[in-house]
């Protein structure tokens, strides 16, 4: 993974709400993005699409009050699952997105809440697993903390205070998404133009993967277990259970050592597991 992105793609969903506490499942309403070139400080492309709710179809008055999306716009839209299959096929499109690959972009957003919450939140209200979303669904630039970095003075982060911090006009309707990403875009454009630098600042929690079943092995001992927190401490810890011996080292199955939680996100159901415990000989 890069550590500095040169292309990213600004997100932003739109979602249904009222005054206080959401709708339950909450649910997106509009998946707008905007691919944005850092080299060449340009905008690409744009996707954006209405999202038709499923579990609360009706969106109150406040929601339409808040974000100018009416009763009729997502009534006419396709539902989630159909979106999200397009806006990968948009990526891909654009040569974004082979599986497998290195990864070309990441996801900009203003705060955690579009990667973090929404989206985990939305896949559980469609029946989609969060391990069936391309990984980089599951990573992002939040461009607050990129502002924050490169605007050593600045304390205030939302959208409105970035665009004004960085003498930015206010493009378009606030709380719409389309053109929230288009004003974020603009931001990250403006702080690439001060040399900011967008890397990843936050990633899928832990607490947001199904439980996994596996196969730890240690010499010629096997044993099934289930994997609560995708942690590399917690398989260790799982392992050293089991086996009562401490572990200190994992290995995906003649593969590589696992020496961070990211291989974890990534492991299929009943995948086995190597470990090597404080006893053993140095692996090699
Ligand atoms: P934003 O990207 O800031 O436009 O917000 C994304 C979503 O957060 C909106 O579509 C709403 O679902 C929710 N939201 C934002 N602001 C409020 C608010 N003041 N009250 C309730 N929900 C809000
Ligand atoms: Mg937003
Ligand atoms: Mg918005």
């Amino acid at each position: 993974m890069p550590s500095s992105f040169d292309r990213i793609v600004v997100l932003d969903f739109e979602a249904t709400c009222q005054p206080g506490t959401p709708p339950s499942p909450q649910e997106i309403i509009e998946f707008p993005s905007v691919i944005v070139s850092l080299r060449d400080r340009a905008v690409e492309d744009t996707f954006s699409t209405f999202v038709r709710p499923l579990h609360h179809p009706t969106l109150s008055a406040f929601c339409t009050e808040l974000t100018t999306i009416r009763q009729q716009d997502v009534d006419a839209a396709p539902p989630f699952l159909d979106v999200l299959a397009a806006h990968q096929a948009w990526l891909a499109g654009h040569g974004l997105l082979d599986a497998g690959g290195p990864e070309r972009f990441a996801f900009v957003t203003c705060g955690d809440w579009d990667l973090q919450t929404m989206l985990p939140v939305q896949c559980a209200a469609a029946g989609l697993p969060v391990t069936a979303l391309p990984r980089v669904y599951r990573r992002w630039i939040n461009i607050k903390k990129v502002f924050l970095d490169s605007m050593k003075k600045a304390k205030t982060t939302g959208m409105p205070a970035m665009l004004q911090a960085l003498d930015l006009e206010l493009v378009g309707t606030h709380h719409r998404g389309i053109d929230d990403c288009h004003n974020i875009a603009r931001i990250a454009l403006a702080l690439a133009e001060r040399g900011a630098k967008f890397a990843i600042t936050g990633k899928l929690a832990a607490s947001h993967y199904p439980e996994l079943p596996l196969e730890l092995q240690w010499g010629d001992r096997v044993e099934r277990a289930f994997l609560k927190k995708r942690h590399l401490a917690s398989l260790l810890g799982l392992a050293s259970g089991l086996f009562h011996t401490r572990m200190v080292r994992a290995f995906l199955a003649d593969g590589p050592e696992i020496t961070d939680d990211d291989p974890l996100a990534e492991l299929a159901p009943d995948a086995r597991i190597r470990l090597v415990s404080a006893r053993d000989r140095p692996a090699t």
